[in-house]
């Protein structure tokens, strides 16, 4: 029987109740009520009863996914995502035996991995006038957002349907939000989704976060985040000290975790005993004792961060410090030999100290403990397949050399190898491809601690730094255009400088 014609079938088919799918699945109530709820069995409600169409159950014993009846044909969107991943380079996909819908769903997320996408979004976007309502699809590449197609909006339903259907949510919940894990493997990747649903006004909303479960290959290490030369020599000889604290800061979205992670991975040996506490477990390192809060159970991070003080561990790592119990504690492990890493949410790395103070932090103590002060953000890094060597127009270059000025040093100082971001398939015609740190390190030195214990502001704080060498978070930026890594442009917009 073709397709067409099964479908056809079923739609005429023998209607039957709950009572009777059961003992033709030879199965039990509560085994059928979660198959019902994951998706795996076609049904339909009669008022408050469940019924079913017999081919149906007997497409199940077969082990084959349910037919959807979609009510517009889905073929066009299946075909511009496939011509969106032969372009990205990806070719080796096809739809085999797959119904459209489960293929529709695969395709998308094989295409956000080609494309290297952090997360797919799917946007039940009410329209602009005179426009029809849209399921916008969007990926996050790089830190931006980029639309990739956008559906009919009544192929959203069953879309969701089977995105919930992979990610093992109740296919029936469309009212409450739900979570869900899809763990696949994607090209000899595995992939490990985390997948949102929200219902909203005009339909389901879906977020996926695509993790790669294999963290360590990809973790750059510490000398590929992009730290210039001088700062990557502060942040490894710091690694290699024996107590002291490491202070990564930055707005969200700055790369602190993933260069947390990278700094932990670089420490980590048999030697030490490496623990961790933070507010999720966003990346599993092997070797490390990992604990994640649980607020509702009473384990806040400074009551799990006294247990680990008793545990006798070398490093510390600490996802992110918010008041002043924990502040305490890590001055307290870093005084008394232990190496403690740990992020902080401010935007730049004189700003850390002043948090610190402000929390109840005593200047003295904060300066003995604290070794280095790392504040951060991510760039774009030029597409190597098609940027072009151009000169940036002169606002930007006037731009460029005020804060340059202000790190005492000139442009013509500089090598001037600036370049373009022009698009091509590579870089799905961003023109950028890749991300990278621009970065300030501060170092507590005498004069920092002396600045420090007369109560400088942040301002003075910098100031102090530059004099001692600190390139600014903005300067490294400049110079990392300069080199030809990244453009003018994107260093401006990263940093907010209209
Ligand atoms: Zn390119």
């Amino acid at each position: 029987m073709d397709k067409k014609n099964e479908k056809k079938v079923m739609q005429e088919g023998e209607v039957i109740s709950m009572q009777e799918a059961i003992k033709l699945l030879g199965t039990t109530r509560s085994t059928f009520y979660r198959w019902l709820r994951g998706g795996k069995i076609k049904s339909m409600k009669a008022g408050r009863q469940w019924r079913f169409y017999k081919q149906d159950i007997d497409r199940f014993l077969r082990g084959k996914d349910p037919i959807v009846d979609l009510p517009v044909d889905i073929k066009p969107f299946i075909g511009e995502l496939e011509d969106k991943l032969r372009k990205a380079g990806g070719s080796k996909y096809s739809q085999g035996e797959q119904e459209d819908i489960p293929y529709f769903v695969n395709l998308l997320i094989h295409l956000a991995c080609r494309m290297r996408a952090s997360d797919i979004h799917v946007l039940p976007i009410i329209p602009e006038e005179g426009k029809d309502v849209a399921a916008v699809i969007k990926f996050r590449i790089d830190g931006v957002l980029h639309t990739i197609t956008s559906a009919d909006l009544r192929l959203l339903a069953p879309v969701v349907e089977q995105w919930k259907r992979m990610a093992g949510c109740n296919i029936h919940e469309t009212v409450k939000p739900q979570d869900g894990r899809i763990l696949m493997n994607v090209e000899g990747k595995d992939l490990d989704l985390r997948n949102s649903f929200l219902p909203s006004l005009m339909g389901e909303s879906v977020t996926a976060r695509v993790l790669s479960k294999d963290v360590v290959s990809t973790l750059k290490s510490v000398e590929k985040i992009g730290y210039s030369t001088s700062d990557r020599e502060k942040i490894l000889k710091s690694l290699k000290a024996p107590w002291g604290s490491i202070i990564i800061t930055g707005p969200i979205a700055s790369g602190k975790s993933t260069s947390l992670y990278s700094m932990l991975n670089y420490v980590i040996n048999p030697g030490k005993k490496v623990m961790t506490v933070e507010s999720p477990v966003e990346f599993m390192i092997p070797g490390a004792v990992q604990i994640a809060e649980r607020e509702d159970a009473g384990m806040k991070i400074p009551v799990i961060l006294r247990s680990i003080l008793r545990q006798d561990p070398d490093i510390i790592m600490i996802g992110e410090l918010r008041e002043f119990a924990t502040l305490q504690l890590i001055q307290q492990a870093a005084l008394t030999g232990h190496l403690v890493l740990f992020c902080l949410h401010t935007e730049d790395a004189a700003g850390a100290l002043t948090r610190m103070m402000k929390m109840g932090g005593e200047p003295f103590i904060i300066a003995e403990s604290t070794r280095l002060i790392i504040a951060q953000r991510l760039v774009r890094e030029l597409c190597s397949g098609c940027s072009v060597a151009e000169k940036p127009d002169s606002g930007e270059l006037a731009r460029a050399e005020e804060i340059m000025l202000r790190n005492g040093m000139k442009m013509s100082d500089l090598p001037h190898n600036f370049r373009k971001a022009v698009g091509c398939d590579a870089c799905g015609g961003t023109g950028y491809r890749g991300r990278m740190v621009i970065a300030e390190t501060l170092e507590i030195s005498p004069e920092i601690a002396g600045a420090l214990e007369k109560g400088a502001s942040a301002e003075q704080l910098r100031e102090v730094a530059i004099r001692q060498g600190m390139t600014t978070i903005a300067a490294d930026g400049v110079k990392k255009a300069a080199l030809g890594k990244t453009t003018l442009k994107e260093v401006f917009r990263v940093l907010a400088l209209k």
